[in-house]
């Protein structure tokens, strides 16, 4: 209790300082420390973000898990580095199915010709490149598994819709600022009460959600059409197929609708599919690894993170190509300016955490010597923001280890962060948790939203334009500043004392700290999402 107080006081004390000697440019850099100014230099005078970003994103593309383009990308990022002089290696950690995206035409023939919005979900068969025609069936509502039984029959040689279909794609925001009195909460509660419905309807069949499309192409459907709106205009998220001969593929908000308004209303719509993959079995998957060896304390390790898998309805610019990029600058910058550091720098960028999490749990699991011996692990995946939040992930005393980083670091990059002293240790979601739970101290450098949630987030709508390089730019300042400091500490990281978990009042049992899952190192049909 009594070092939490000291502490706050010295960070106030710090945070007041920066806040004192900020300067009214970004031309000036209240700092004295020769390294971390040019780190400075190097990443808002020189940076290499947007051409990497360009060639990353635009030509390279999306990287789902053992994608011949993900596999094109992890070899991309091992050059550019070897090209830094940076040590860099694949290191294989499993298997996975290899899946090739090829081409999606999604077209309504019937009653009117009409070019739809969408495409095949990740790992889904397509037609063999040939037209596929077919007449359209909606699920009825269903009170028991009997009633999907009884309906099964109807599904042989049409496309099945299985998402609920949204009353309107105008964001509720839109409804709120322009709806007549009344009206947005009754549109609101006609969408809530849909949703609703739609999934009791789904809960009665019995049936997971992976498990339902597979009993639709067991039973003859032509395909699956799903839709998953994620609240903003135009925007669509894009998972993965469950179905194994048929294409599943997913419409934007407002062809669904439009599909499945013609098939409510008996209007006879006919849909043609012409999509292109290949499936190329299962094949070795890996992490990519970079080193800059530690001088002093060889074996005690800074590292940096982020996951290099994406989803593949659009680029995967702000999940996660924005941290992979920031944790590339962030190490060609430190290889110029501390090219000798006191402990060993390593960047992970990781494979298959889309997945679970996959290639930093199989890390965890495969170095614990490196685990051991963590000086501090930064991990960016919430976009292309300025970096805003950090805490301690419930590592009592980090908190004053990270204190004492922010207040050295430049404050035109610190000064906007809301710094959590203790935090608590994440549970899952990104790759810091797999060292957190295995009692190393990882770190999250949350950024700021920028529509993140709904725009971007696994959508097709992940894309360059997204980016915004002035906040980028300040993350590489940050994030490199950071790793220099943990190097360079004198002291080593607290990592035995835990936070106190408060009591659920729900259950009445105290909180724990989070217990490691095994990495999934082999895909099976359960191990899709
Ligand atoms: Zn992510």
């Amino acid at each position: 209790m009594r070092r939490r107080m000291v502490l706050a006081v010295s960070l106030g004390l710090a945070l007041a300082a920066m806040v004192a000697v900020r300067p009214a440019g970004a031309q000036t850099l209240a700092v004295e420390d020769p390294v971390l100014r040019q780190i400075w230099d190097h990443a808002m005078n020189r940076s290499q973000i947007e051409p990497m970003m360009q060639v990353f994103l635009d030509s390279l593309g999306p990287r789902l898990t053992a994608s011949p383009a993900s596999e094109r990308a992890q070899a991309w990022i091992v050059s550019k580095l070897q090209s830094w002089g940076i040590e860099a290696e694949r290191q294989q950690y499993g298997t996975w199915e290899a899946w090739e995206r090829g081409t999606s035409h999604i077209d309504l023939i019937a009653p009117r010709v009409h070019s739809l919005e969408g495409r095949i979900l990740a790992w889904s068969p397509g037609t063999g490149g040939e037209p596929v025609e077919g007449p359209v069936v909606v699920l009825p509502k269903m009170v028991s598994a009997a009633d999907f039984e009884a309906f099964l029959p109807q599904v042989k040689g049409k496309y099945v819709m299985i998402s609920f279909p949204q009353p309107t794609c105008r964001p509720n925001a839109h409804w709120e600022q322009y709806a007549a009195p009344g009206s947005f909460e009754r549109m609101n509660k006609a969408r809530q009460e849909g949703q609703e419905a739609w999934n009791a309807s789904l809960q009665a069949t019995g049936l997971s959600n992976r498990d339902i499309p597979k009993r639709l192409e067991a039973a003859g459907a032509l395909g699956i059409v799903t839709s998953q709106w994620s609240g903003a205009y135009g925007t669509t998220r894009v998972f993965n197929a469950y179905t194994r001969k048929v294409p599943t593929f997913e419409l934007g908000c407002e062809d669904y609708s439009l599909v499945y308004r013609l098939t409510a209303n008996n209007q006879g719509p006919r849909l043609r599919v012409t999509a292109e993959s290949k499936n190329l079995g299962e094949v070795p998957v890996h992490n990519v690894v970079g080193t800059i060896r530690g001088t002093q304390l060889p074996n005690e390790y800074v590292m940096l993170s982020a996951h290099l898998d994406t989803w593949d309805g659009g680029t995967g610019a702000t999940d996660n190509s924005t941290g992979s990029m920031l944790m590339m600058e962030a190490m060609r910058i430190l290889k110029q300016v501390y090219p000798n550091p006191k402990r060993t720098i390593i960047m992970g960028l990781w494979n298959s955490e889309e997945q679970g999490l996959n290639g930093s749990r199989a890390y965890v699991e495969d170095h614990p010597d490196i685990v051991q011996n963590l000086q501090a692990l930064f991990n960016q995946d919430n976009g292309t923001g300025r970096i805003v939040n950090l805490s301690a992930s419930g590592f009592v005393d980090a908190g004053e280890s990270l204190a004492r980083w922010l207040a050295r670091a430049p404050s035109e990059v610190t000064q906007g962060i809301n710094f959590n002293v203790l935090g608590m240790p994440s549970g899952g979601g990104t790759d810091h948790a797999p060292f957190v739970c295995a009692g190393a101290p990882g770190f999250s450098l949350g950024a700021l939203n920028w529509g993140y949630s709904e725009h971007t987030w696994h959508t097709q709508r992940d894309t360059y334009d997204k980016l915004v390089f002035d906040d980028l730019k300040n993350n590489a300042v940050l994030v490199a500043s950071l790793v220099y400091l943990a190097s360079e500490d004198p002291q080593k990281v607290g990592r035995t004392k835990r936070m106190v978990f408060p009591v659920n009042p729900q259950t009445g049992q105290q909180g724990s700290w989070p217990i490691c899952t095994p990495a999934t190192r082999k895909s099976t049909d359960s191990s899709r999402m």
